[in-house]
């Protein structure tokens, strides 16, 4: 298939990395950090790690929409189904997430509520639509990747009158998550010496709002695709930059991405969303203006203000690392849980949960110590 198989050639993989340990001086170490999950997994299920070279380590970031929402959002939505009656929508990997007190949305819907799992925002909408007596709450999460399509559910509700569909929006924004990150590294926090940037991020946002990190940082970023042989030719250009004592931001998915990104995509996402002034991500604390709310034209579609329910607890499971992990500065395989009273089938914390988690892509490609 193309764009898939020309990408995952063994004999191509094999010559990138006699290329890579034939680039990378000896004399020094690599760490990279892949901020996606996507890349997370990639790496581990094609075995890449295991192409570098001793001296490259690939450290793993929050990208993962799922493992870094906190937990009081959980209880947050658990609340409005369970006290307000809601119909509430979500995606799939959000069910199993462990909430404070046992909870999960999944546990919440056995115990009576109606909480449904739903492939897309059409489907939320399709439900509100065969039940007006009914409320619906889309709960949305995830990037900038998955914020155009919620921004399409909100302008569809208000055009068809749907003034019983609404939206829980924990929708984030990666740049001031990589920025935190990168400003926290160093001998307390994770050492880094270059990033492998979010790609399918770029497709909406262009690869231009990473290049403060070259900038303020003075580490290079190269965009890189999913499949493994853009991770490995990511890497490639990653090693070169450093050796040459470059630093800048390279595009290496250029079959998707380019600088500016997809303007009517980001025009959409400004008309129907406003910038929070903070929130929260698992792992890394409040972070100033890093995720979005409704705009004000569409406040009268925001399920947090249709229905106020109490901040939720958020209270983290004792011995889950999921927020070190997220901030790259430990391994899953540090974490005492981990394959022992965390697996998938009991998961203790979100990164064992979703299919973008760290822990759950060690498990599922057997990195055990
Ligand atoms: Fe959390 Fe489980 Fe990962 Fe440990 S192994 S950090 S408990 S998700």
């Amino acid at each position: 298939m193309k764009y898939i198989d020309e990408f995952r050639d063994g004999a191509l993989a094999r010559k990138l990395a006699r290329t890579i340990a034939m680039e990378a001086d000896p004399a020094r170490t690599y760490r990279l950090m892949e901020f996606c999950g996507g890349h997370t997994h990639a790496i581990y299920r094609y075995g890449v790690q295991d192409l570098m070279p001793d001296n490259l380590k690939f450290v793993h970031g929050p990208g993962c929409p799922v493992c870094v929402l906190p937990m009081a959002r959980i209880d947050q939505a658990i609340a409005m189904a369970v006290e307000h009656g809601v119909t509430l929508c979500t995606y799939g990997d959000l069910m199993r997430v462990p909430a404070s007190e046992r909870q999960s949305l999944l546990k919440a819907k056995a115990g009576g509520a109606d909480i449904r799992m739903i492939y897309s925002t059409q489907d939320a909408l399709a439900i509100a639509r065969r039940d007006r007596e009914r409320q619906v709450v889309l709960f949305a999460i995830g990037f900038e990747t998955t914020t155009p399509p919620t921004a399409v559910a909100l302008k569809v509700a208000r055009a068809e009158g749907l003034g019983n569909f609404s939206v829980f929006c924990n929708h984030v924004l990666t740049p001031p998550a990589l920025k935190t990150i990168l400003a926290s590294a160093g001998p307390d926090g994770v050492q880094l010496d270059g990033i492998l940037g979010p790609s399918h991020v770029s497709t909406i946002i262009g690869s231009r709002p990473y290049e403060f990190v070259p900038a303020a940082f003075a580490k290079p970023v190269v965009i890189a695709g999913f499949e493994p042989l853009d991770v490995m030719q990511s890497t490639l250009m990653l090693v070169r930059q450093i050796n040459a004592h470059r630093c800048t931001v390279e595009n290496q998915y250029t079959r998707a991405v380019n600088r500016d990104g997809n303007a009517k995509a980001q025009a959409l996402m400004d008309e129907v969303f406003a910038v929070r002034e903070r929130f929260e991500w698992r792992g890394l604390g409040y972070l100033p203006s890093s995720a979005l709310r409704l705009a004000d034209a569409y406040a009268d579609f925001d399920a947090e203000q249709r229905f106020s329910v109490a901040p939720g607890q958020g209270k983290e499971i004792k011995g889950c690392e999921c927020p070190s992990v997220l901030r790259g500065t430990m391994e899953p395989t540090d974490c005492k849980l981990f394959g022992t009273v965390c697996t998938p089938e009991n998961p203790m914390g979100a990164c064992m949960v979703s299919s973008e988690g760290a822990c759950a892509a060690y498990w599922s490609y057997g990195r055990f110590r």
